[in-house]
């Protein structure tokens, strides 16, 4: 697993729970998005009503899961959690909406990845709040409708795009959540050094958020394994110098690129001459598949322009090439 992958590893998932904020104001950041869901929410809880269904998009890591979370929190419901790949078909659907309380939230992570029939299941139930079942079989075929309690869709993608025009239409509310900035990370970073009872100081917290390629999830682990280091060689204070040190031992370089993202920008400067290279090849060279390195390696290096998309394929820019201390040849 890469330290700084932004997707969950092993390691995270217990301390996530812990770490999660639980309510708008705990959550740092993406002041756009959390402003208009304020008024969304209060606008619904007033007139009793469930939320509009909510679709969130951005790179992961960004704090969608956790944001569901708090929607339902503020509107005082449950969560149901699932996901795209999880269901696999439309009965399974139709059972988990059958179980939902009225104004209950169903979170569907990886939304874009439901099969077309588990598709359809979605449309008269985010529209009309039912089923419509069929019953029967050939020419006695028949369709049933069947009330659902309303509720509230919150689904999660990593990219809008790769949604169903019919499926994106049924959404009311539409948030994409942005890469966060130092300041934020430093924010959420102490944050979580208070929820986990250690010393953090504000020079350590830039440092760490500085490599925290804008995602928050990065930077929780970072600190836990950091806070490892200060426990063993600092009596547990986490300041500049043992997080510089462990930032090193882990080989997370001064912008948070490690051994993927290097492989990535010198393959296509050595074997490319810094592009332009389509993405097939660039998944070929370094043994990756294509929507792995468009969803989870690429946003940040497009985010900090190392890498820039042009109809012909990636190219590696000259701020990329300086990282490395050379220069385009030719
Ligand atoms: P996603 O669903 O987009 O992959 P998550 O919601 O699971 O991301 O967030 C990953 C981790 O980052 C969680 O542990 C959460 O505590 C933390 N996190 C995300 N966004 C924020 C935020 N805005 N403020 C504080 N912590 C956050």
């Amino acid at each position: 697993d890469r330290m700084v992958s932004s997707r969950t590893i092993a390691d995270d998932e217990f301390e996530e729970t812990t770490i999660r904020p639980h309510t708008l104001e705990n959550y740092i950041g993406q002041e756009q998005v959390k402003a208009n869901l304020r008024i969304f929410i209060q606008a619904a809880k007033q007139r009793s009503e469930p939320l509009d269904h909510v679709l969130l998009y951005g790179p992961p890591g960004l704090g969608k899961t956790t944001l569901s979370m708090i929607i339902a929190n503020e509107m005082g419901v449950n969560i149901r959690t699932t996901s795209g790949p999880a269901i696999e078909r439309p009965g399974d659907l139709a059972a988990v909406l059958s179980a939902l309380e009225p104004g209950d939230v169903l979170f569907i992570d990886e939304i874009h990845r439901l099969s077309r029939h588990v598709e359809e299941v979605l449309y008269p139930a985010m529209e009309d709040f039912c089923l419509d079942i069929i019953l029967g079989k050939g020419e006695t075929a028949h369709s049933v409708r069947v009330d659902l309690p309303p509720f509230t869709l919150v689904g999660a993608t990593t990219r809008a795009g790769a949604l169903s025009p019919p499926l994106r239409d049924r959404f009311g509310v539409m948030s994409r959540l942005q890469f966060y900035d130092v300041d934020e990370l430093a924010q959420i970073l102490k944050r979580t050094a208070q929820v986990l009872n250690t010393e953090l100081d504000e020079q350590a917290a830039s440092e760490m958020a500085r490599r925290s390629r804008g995602t928050p999830r990065i930077a929780n682990r970072l600190l836990r394994r950091i806070r490892d280091f200060a426990q063993v060689a600092n009596k547990g204070v986490i300041d500049q110098e043992v997080t510089k040190k462990g930032l090193s031992r882990l080989q997370v370089d001064d912008l948070g690129l490690d051994h993927v993202d290097h492989q990535l920008l010198l393959g296509i400067i050595e074997k490319f001459n810094g592009g332009p290279v389509g993405l097939d090849t660039i998944a070929a060279t370094i043994g990756e598949e294509r929507h792995t390195i468009e969803d989870v390696y690429e946003p940040y290096l497009l985010q900090i322009g190392f890498i820039q998309r042009t109809p012909r394929g990636r190219i590696v820019t000259n701020a990329g090439y300086h990282h490395f201390n050379l220069e385009r040849k030719g």
